[in-house]
């Protein structure tokens, strides 16, 4: 993995480009099952993010990944802000300063068990964790087609929460009505994990 200050630079723009330019479409998702707020709570995020991007691309990966964390936690708001906040603070505790592609699954393993504690919550309740547990077990399987193969994974996951009925966050008030609409959180983290494998392919 190249871990220069130039690349840092790219995989903190690509993630904040690709939440900000789909925001619109996570709010139409959220005005359908919530409150239509996740779009602009994480196009506020990630454009605060940018704007330290120079900045925080100097500092280590982990690094990096801490200071996503705490701007997320400070600018998203809602309940995705501590929910990603704590996604990218314990990849940022977890991972080493210059991690080799085996060093990816135990981060993501330890960053996926605090947003569940945290959300008190698991997968198969149509949230973000619909996409991201299975990204993980994916990761976890190894094989051919890594990391590629994590996009389509990320995106079927997404639409797979199409059918669920909400159990935690707000749709979980719309009990059935919540059923036939995608998870926004979970779309919101399938385009994250898009644009993170277009980085580490942009790599190889
Ligand atoms: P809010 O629900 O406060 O308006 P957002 O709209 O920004 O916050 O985020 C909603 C998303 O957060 C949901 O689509 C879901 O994926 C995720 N979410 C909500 N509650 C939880 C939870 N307890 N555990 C995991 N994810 C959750
Ligand atoms: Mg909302």
């Amino acid at each position: 993995m190249t871990n220069t200050a130039a690349a840092r630079g790219r995989l903190i723009r690509a993630m904040a480009d690709r939440l900000i330019v789909h925001a619109e479409e996570l709010t139409v998702l959220d005005q359908a099952i919530g409150d239509g707020d996740h779009g602009l709570n994480m196009k506020r995020g990630f454009e605060a993010v940018l704007a330290e991007a120079d900045t925080l691309a100097e500092l280590s990966l982990p690094e990096v990944l801490s200071g996503i964390g705490k701007t997320l936690v400070m600018r998203v708001g809602g309940a995705s802000g501590p929910l990603y906040g704590t996604l990218f603070l314990t990849l940022g505790k977890t991972l080493p300063t210059d991690p080799s592609a085996a060093d990816l699954v135990p981060a993501l393993d330890a960053a996926v068990a605090a947003v569940k504690a945290r959300g008190k919550s698991e997968a198969g309740q149509k949230t973000m964790l619909d996409v991201l547990v299975p990204v993980l077990e994916d990761m976890k399987h190894g094989g051919d087609g890594l990391p590629g193969r994590l996009a389509a994974v990320a995106q079927a996951a997404a639409e797979a929460t199409v059918p669920m009925r909400a159990v935690r966050g707000r749709a979980s008030f719309l009990g059935e009505r919540s059923v036939g609409h995608m998870d926004p959180g979970a779309r919101s983290s399938a385009l994250l994990v898009d644009a993170v494998v277009a980085w580490l392919e942009e790599q190889a």
